[in-house]
Parts: C-alpha cells; structure tokens; sequence
C-alpha cells in the first residue's frame, strides 16, 4: 500500500511509472457480478443486515466449500467479513492474547503478524527457503511449537512468495493442533490462483483432521477482482463463529448490503471468468520469468500460486553501491521509474516482489527497465 501511495504521488506530478507494487488484480468485476449490485440497488437492498452476513450469501460460502473441496460447513459456522484481512482480524482477537504465541512461516504478509501483535499476542516465525521454493513445510512449524502457542497461521498460496503447503504437510501440523491442541488459521485469500494441477484440498485436510481446531479464511478480492467491494468470510467451529459476530457487532457491523448480493452472484454464478483470469496470470508468470532469466543475477522460480514473482536481487546488492533492497527498490524507482515492493516488507531482505496483476505490454517493458538497471548496478567484480 506504501508504495502503491508513492505511485499516486508521483503520477499526480505527472511522472509515468509503472507500476508493480499493486497487490490486487488488474481485471474488472465481472459483469455479472456488477449487475447483481446494480439489482440490488434498484432494489433498495441499502439497509443493515444481519452482522453475520445475509443467509443467501452465508449459504452460497458453504455451497462453494463443498462444491470445492467437499467440506460440509452449516450457516452457522460462518461470518461475512470487510475483506480476508477482517476475517483474519476478527480471528486473532477471539482466539489470541497476552502470554500466547502464535506461529507463522516467513517471508509473510505483514498484516498477518502486527495482527497477532493487536492482540496482545506475540508472532513467531518458522523460516522457508529460496532454495526450497519456499516450501511450507511442517517440521519448520513444529520445531516453533512451545506450551505457550496457541496458533499457527498458514497462508496458501502465500503472498509474497507463491508457495504452497502441500496436503501431507498440512496433514502433520493438523494432527499436531488435534493432539495438542492449538488452533489452525488457514488463510485462503489466494486460494482459486494455483496455476499447476496440483492437489491443494487444504480445507478437506482440516475438516478431516482437526475441524474442532480450524478457521478458514477466504476472500471474493483476489478470486473476483473484488478488492474494493470488501468481502471476506471465515469458517469456523461455531462457538469461534459466535464469538467473531459479537466483536463485529462492536465494531463495524455487516459488510455492505449491496456488496453482499454481489458476493452471492460471484459465488454462485459461472465460474469461467476466474479460470479466464488465472489463464491469463499464468501466461503473464511464464513470459515474466522468461524475461526476467536473462540476466541470472535476477534469481527466482516460477511461483506456484498467487500473482507475484518474489526475486533475489542479491547478487546486485553490494557495500559500495546498493545496499539493500529498500536501496534497489527505491533507485529503481527513481532512475527507471519502475515500482517494486521491498523483500524488507515480508521480512526477507535481499528480495524484491514484483506483481504481475498487470498488463502484458507493461510487464515487457517495466522488464526491459529492470533489467537495464541491474546491467548498470551490479557489482563490476562479480560479473564481466
Ligand atoms: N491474505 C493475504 C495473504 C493477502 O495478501 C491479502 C491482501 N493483500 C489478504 C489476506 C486480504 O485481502 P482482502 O482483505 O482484500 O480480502
């Protein structure tokens, strides 16, 4: 968002820029979504709804999960929320406080652990490796268990870094919040954006194995090109439910009635124009990654999911010229006019994540520009 702040800035002084810092897609609502909201408009749906979210929308949630992933989840067990990041909010302050610790694997979105700081909690981070492909793996998660965790949150596909949780794995730490009894927050925000066939029934694997102790987090932003609409949900065990909807209650009530019904035609509608959007990221992914492998200094994988490339930039860096990757980012932006978000961001220095929610035309030349820039940085001795 900081540097989506100082895009807008620079494009008021009238600077072009191209912009790769954006986490949201690049795509409109689907049509049939927006007419869904224009219905309800014309149809004066603009009053407060119930704080859960309205039955048609909390039922077409658990409609998806099962068509999905073949869970089977009442009304009761689920609450709309203002996008993932309330679901996720709501999540940490019903189950987290003072004294207790909640895992999650890093490089992370940062939201996920200030989060687990407002409530009073205190985040612990399980590392995953480049050379891994960033692998989330349990033994990482397990080896961070102490008395004092009360949760471990994973995020799959992960923003910044693509990467999965593979079914087994989750299985492992599943089996470990059952025994020992810790919650499981899964959040799902990138959950239709998995570009290979690869099993990924993360929501199955809790259901299965430890139901009593997981909460599902998901989102219509990513998946819909909703961002703005703001709607989100969370499953979870009833009494978890219960609790989040009297905090809500407190605090900003239901989502918007109109977004609402929107979420309902998204949900229930034609699915094609996701597949036609995850079509399109994969062909973005594959070009990107063929651009950016002509300069091996720019060292990164194809991401499995999400729509970011998340590139060592190492090689670059050096005491008497770029230091970190904040100095990468931000010379870019100033001398080639390209913005990228900072490895820093995700507490992984020495990266940068690029997002290609954008445009093909504009990802060949903000490529061009990289790459240009990493020829006129890079250390001399390194590299002839
Ligand atoms: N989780 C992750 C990993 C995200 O990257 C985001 C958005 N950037 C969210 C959750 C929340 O998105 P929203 O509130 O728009 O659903």
């Amino acid at each position: 968002m900081k540097v989506t702040a100082t895009v807008d800035r620079l494009r008021r002084e009238g600077i072009e820029v191209i912009d790769f810092g954006a986490g949201e897609p690049d795509f409109p609502t689907p049509t049939a979504v927006k007419a869904a909201a224009h219905d309800a408009l014309d149809r004066d749906f603009t009053r407060y709804t119930p704080v859960a979210g309205i039955a048609d929308l909390k039922r077409a949630i658990c409609e998806r999960y099962r068509l999905d992933y073949g869970v089977d989840y009442k009304e009761t067990e689920v609450i709309v929320t203002a996008g993932g990041k309330q679901a996720l909010y709501n999540t940490a302050l019903v189950l987290f406080g003072p004294g207790d610790e909640v895992i999650t694997h890093a490089p992370y979105w940062p939201t996920l652990t200030e989060q687990v700081k407002l409530a009073d909690a205190t985040p612990v981070l399980a590392r995953t490796y480049a050379e891994d492909g960033f692998a989330i793996r349990a033994r990482t998660l397990l080896d961070a268990v102490t008395p004092r965790t009360k949760g471990i949150i994973i995020n799959s596909p992960c923003n910044p870094t693509g990467a999965l949780i593979s079914e087994p794995e989750l299985g492992l730490v599943a089996d470990a919040a059952a025994e020992r009894g810790f919650w499981i927050v899964l959040d799902l925000c990138y959950e239709k954006l998995i570009y290979d066939a690869v099993p990924h029934n993360l929501p199955k694997v809790l259901a299965t194995r430890c139901r009593d102790r997981a909460v599902l987090c998901g989102s219509s932003s990513k998946a819909y090109s909703m961002t703005g609409w703001r709607c989100g949900w969370a499953i979870a065990p009833q009494a978890v439910t219960s609790a989040a909807v009297a905090l809500q209650s407190h605090e900003t009530s239901n989502v918007t009635s109109i977004t609402q019904k929107a979420a309902v035609q998204a949900l229930t509608g034609s699915q094609a124009p996701v597949t036609a959007m995850l079509d399109e990221y994969r062909k973005r992914r594959d070009q990107l990654h063929a651009w950016l492998g002509a300069d091996p200094r720019l060292r990164c994988r194809k991401p499995a999911g999400a729509f970011y490339m998340f590139i060592d930039v190492s090689d670059v860096l050096s005491t008497d010229g770029l230091r970190t990757s904040i100095d990468f980012a931000d010379a870019l932006l100033q001398e080639s006019r390209v913005a990228v978000t900072p490895g820093e961001a995700f507490d992984a220095p020495g990266f940068i994540r690029i997002s290609y929610a954008t445009s093909m035309e504009l990802l060949q030349e903000g490529s061009r520009r990289l790459l240009e820039f990493v020829r006129a940085h890079a250390p001399k001795t390194t590299y002839a």
